[in-house]
């Protein structure tokens, strides 16, 4: 963050300073042309406030001078008048009350002078004499001497001159032509309105220019700032500002182009963080900080293509998966699972050097590309490298140690593959075979590896259409029980004859060739349900046609206890066949308790709630055994065939079928015994007490119509199958 901040403040000093500098050289330019200055409605507001300003204040001041104008045009008269009365008056006359104007005087004066009436006054407002127009004004008193009359039209005026303004000792009133004095004021208001408009239009133009200049230019300047700045606000397109950060909208200016740029700042920052945030989320795993699948893909195209230099360099692809790791988590906790991984994470990533790409490919999966050179120079160096550290020493995890390990498998470029998609494939391919092969083992990849992938891949589409084409086809084997010899029961077992040009016909695949592929597939879910299907209509068959009431066992892969609803299927199944629960059992092997052990015990529960028989097939084989199996509502232990088979020259194997026969006694379970082929392994199991037989010393798996020929035929007695 701190560094952040610091470049932008230092950025903006910068470009603060240019803008200074810019202004200072005198650089500015107009950056609205003229004609926008016209267009402004604020400025043609300030414009026209201030011309109606300048005009009420001028028409104030026409105003009084207009009156000025007036007064004085009419002291101008008054003195025309005086000076044209004065001479007149002769001093002469003593009579007071005689006129001291002749006459002849006052009609040349009344003629050739714009008085055209007057009325002459003693001292003591007694009329002497009026001559020429009549008078309106009439000197009754004192305070008449101050009036001034004027005519309607304006045309006339009657003026009082006192003793003193005639320094003679009489009063005249004199009536004074003023008709070209309207004119005049008409002249002068005109000139002075001429005046003042272009006076107004002078001021106004010159404001509208300097508001233009300094004020509308630069809010103008502002304003297309903003507008990009609100366009594009990551990358504003900001023109240094000319306009002088000292003056009020400078400064202005110069703070919004700092919040512009700060903004933008603000804005990269976050989405470069947030971009982070993405790439780190979508190109590394959270758990182990490691990269993820996405990222070791991206990884190893690049180092198929190359370097700068386009040099590619031959690399080992490794593929690595850790052992029974689901157990741990089921029996321990996501914690520790969790532990662990990022333990084995740590300890891959410290083993390899920094130019290998080791990451989190799966939930328990990891991959690693390594280059390989003249230190390690093989695929199988990186892989031991690679499995040794694992296995080197426990994972301590809350003070308990962890033995984990790791199957391996791995391929190298350009050797078992040129593209990258090739090798990792190989690599995944390797790693299956070292699964398959009983883990904790590397597996280098070879090209017969790919044949038998190429072989599953042809088999599975041959079961797809064998499904279709109905070449599937269900044998059953006879259960008798040991003590009575009776058939209690039939195991329904799965057969493919697959037909082809041979001269036979077909060729017979055997289930454990094909049942792998379909449970790999899930295609063994719709097989499966085919078989229970099936094998319940023969056991419904047997009974209504023959009496033969007995049991029908079904083999169930752990698939279909994951992959579907097996509950519900058992329950439509037994409405739509019509066979009692009891009728039916269902095998399953120690290989169900391995995946989800909850949902596992779960769905065992509720199958034993509908009553049918759960078997567990291949007892003593497993993983889980003894541990888990008072857990489960289970009604039989079926002893895998190998110890039978070797019970009699093997005394380990004796041992393990006698202690499962003791063991399912004790948790008051049947017991059967599969593989049973010779009187001997029967009277092995007769003496250890087991309760059920099955095997080729009965009956080998057989169709339908051949079962019900046994099962009709058969005496009951064990003896009967003695050679
Ligand atoms: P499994 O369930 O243990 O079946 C018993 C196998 O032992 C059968 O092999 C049977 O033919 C064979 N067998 C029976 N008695 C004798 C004997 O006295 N000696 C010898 N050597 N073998 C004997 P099969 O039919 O080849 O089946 C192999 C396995 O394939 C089965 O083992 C079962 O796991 C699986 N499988 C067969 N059918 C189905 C099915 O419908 N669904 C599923 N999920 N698995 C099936
Ligand atoms: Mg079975
Ligand atoms: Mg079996």
């Amino acid at each position: 963050m701190l560094p952040v901040s610091k470049s932008i403040s230092s950025e903006l000093s910068v470009s603060v300073k240019k803008n200074k500098q810019k202004s200072s050289e005198g650089t500015a330019h107009l950056i609205s042309p003229p004609t926008q200055i016209w267009k402004s409605r604020i400025s043609w507001r300030i414009t026209l406030a201030v011309f109606m300003t300048i005009l009420a204040v001028q028409a104030g001041i026409l105003n009084i001078t207009m009156n000025k104008f007036e007064m004085g045009r009419l002291d101008h008269l008054r003195e025309i008048g005086r000076s044209a009365i004065v001479p007149l008056i002769d001093l002469s006359v003593r009579n007071l009350l005689a006129s001291p104007i002749s006459e002849s005087d006052a009609t040349r004066l009344l003629s050739t002078t714009k008085v055209n009436g007057i009325a002459v006054y003693s001292s003591q407002l007694d009329l002497i004499k009026t001559y020429g127009e009549p008078l309106t004004l009439v000197m009754l008193d004192r305070e008449s001497l101050s009036k001034t009359h004027r005519s309607y039209d304006g045309g006339s005026y009657e003026l009082v001159f006192r003793a003193n303004d005639l320094n003679r000792p009489y009063i005249i009133v004199a009536r004074l032509d003023s008709s070209h004095i309207p004119g005049e004021l008409q002249a002068y208001v005109k000139e002075t309105i001429l005046i003042m408009l272009l006076m107004s239009a002078f001021v106004t133009t010159v404001l509208m220019i300097a508001m233009g200049r300094w004020l509308l230019e630069p809010i103008l300047f502002m304003r297309s700032n903003l507008i990009a700045a609100s366009e594009n606000p990551e990358n504003p397109k900001i023109t240094p500002s000319p306009f002088d950060p000292s003056d009020e909208i400078g400064g202005a200016i110069e703070i919004a182009q700092k919040l512009i740029q700060q903004n933008a700042d603000n804005i990269r920052h976050i989405r470069g963080a947030a971009e982070d945030k993405i790439h780190k989320l979508a190109y590394y795993d959270t758990l182990t900080g490691l990269p993820n699948q996405t990222l070791f893909l991206q990884s190893l195209t690049q180092h198929t293509v190359g370097g700068d230099d386009g040099k590619v360099d031959r690399f080992a692809v490794v593929a690595l998966d850790l052992d029974h790791f689901k157990d741990v988590n089921d029996s321990m906790g996501h914690n520790v699972g969790d532990a662990i991984l990022r333990g084995v994470g740590k300890r891959l990533r410290t083993s390899m050097p920094e130019s290998a790409t080791v990451s989190r490919t799966g939930e328990d999966e990891f991959g690693i590309i390594m280059p390989l050179s003249t230190d390690i120079n093989s695929a199988r160096d990186v892989a031991e490298r690679v499995i040794n550290v694992i296995r080197s020493e426990p994972f301590k995890v809350f003070n308990e140690q962890f033995q984990v390990r790791a199957s391996v498998g791995v391929s190298t470029f350009p050797d078992d593959g040129t593209d990258p998609d090739k090798v990792r494939k190989n690599a995944d391919i390797a790693l299956n075979r070292a699964k398959e092969e009983g883990r904790d083992r590397i597996k280098e990849y070879t090209e017969d590896f790919d044949n038998a992938v190429q072989q599953r891949f042809q088999m599975l589409r041959d079961l797809r259409d064998a499904m279709e084409n109905n070449q599937l086809d269900l044998h059953y084997q006879p259960q008798l029980d040991l003590r009575s010899g009776k058939v209690i029961g039939a195991e329904a077992l799965l057969r493919w004859w697959k037909p082809d040009n041979s001269k036979e016909g077909g060729t017979f695949i055997p289930p454990f060739e094909f049942i792998p592929v379909a449970e790999q597939s899930g295609l063994i879910v719709p097989i499966g349900e085919w078989v229970m299907r099936t094998a319940c209509e023969s056991a419904v068959g047997w009974k209504k046609e023959h009496g033969t009431d007995i049991r029908i066992a079904v083999n169930v892969s752990a698939n279909q206890f994951s992959q579907s609803d097996i509950c519900a299927f058992v329950q439509k199944t037994i409405r739509e066949t019509g066979i009692k629960p009891s009728r039916l059992e269902l095998e399953v092997t120690e290989s169900v308790f391995m995946d989800d052990i909850d949902h596992t015990v779960q769905t065992l529960k509720e199958l034993h709630a509908i009553g049918v028989e759960l078997a567990i097939d291949d007892f003593g084989t497993g993983y889980s055994s003894l541990s888990y199996l008072r857990q489960f509502p289970i009604d039989r232990l079926k002893i895998d065939q190998s110890f039978i088979r070797n019970a009699l020259n093997n005394p380990d194997d004796a041992a393990i079928a006698r202690t499962i026969v003791s063991l399912g006694h004790s948790l008051n379970l049947k017991v059967i015994a599969e593989g049973v082929e010779t009187k001997d392994h029967e009277s092995f199991l007769v003496k250890e007490e087991c309760d059920e037989v099955q095997g080729y010393r009965y009956a080998r798996p057989c169709p339908n119509e051949d079962f019900v020929k046994f099962v009709t035929s058969y005496n009951g007695k064990l003896s009967s199958f003695d050679k």
